[in-house]
């Protein structure tokens, strides 16, 4: 069945000559390794999915963090599920200054060399060694809509945003597997500079 989002997609793609994505803005949050969420939480605590996210099998958790580092705090950090094999903590350049670190731009799983900061749950703390990152703007895509636009897995591509913000995102990666659902992902700063609103549509260029 086509979804009015796929038809709206289509019509756009038709009219531009460029294949259309819809963009969510990312807040920021932090995915748990198996062994953290025992500490913080307690020896074998299942997380209790509270929202389904876009991206199949993704959902945020009813239970949150407290991210410490060394200029600030979040008290209550989103945690998103399920767990990794290792823990991620995704932040805007913004909220890592707030924080006092300075983590690099990194797609999601390259973390060495990354700061660490501190998490405390109800039942324990992990000081983390790494894992701080902000997250390299990147569009997750279903194979489908690679093999009709002729794009691969790590292409580099631009992507034009429309609006009284417009603006061409460059440096956007590509990522394709059967498990995702086509959506571009940007943080809270891109979405403010872009005047994001929930709908935006993107144009990707080659
Ligand atoms: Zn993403």
């Amino acid at each position: 069945m086509t979804s009015l989002l796929d038809r709206v997609i289509a019509d756009v793609t038709f009219r531009t000559g460029r294949p259309a994505v819809q963009l969510e803005a990312s807040g920021r949050h932090l995915h748990l390794a198996r062994a953290d969420a025992d500490t913080l939480f307690g020896a074998g605590v299942a997380l209790t999915p509270a929202h389904d996210l876009s991206q199949p099998g993704q959902f945020t958790c009813a239970e949150r963090v407290r991210v410490v580092g060394p200029k600030g705090e979040f008290p209550a950090l989103t945690i998103i599920g399920p767990e990794r094999v290792q823990t991620q903590v995704e932040l805007s350049a913004t909220d890592a200054r707030q924080l006092g670190v300075t983590p690099p731009v990194r797609l999601s799983g390259d973390l060495a060399g990354t700061p660490g900061v501190t998490l405390i749950g109800p039942r324990g703390r992990v000081d983390l060694a790494e894992g701080a990152m902000v997250a390299e703007r990147h569009i997750h895509m279903h194979p489908s809509f690679g093999a009709r636009h002729g794009l691969t897995d790590r292409q580099v591509v631009s992507v034009r945003v429309w609006g009284p913000r417009g603006m061409t995102f460059n440096n956007v990666v590509i990522r394709i597997s059967p498990d995702f659902a086509t959506y571009m992902h940007i943080d809270y700063d891109e979405a403010n500079a872009c005047g994001f609103t929930p709908g935006l549509l993107g144009t990707i260029i080659v």
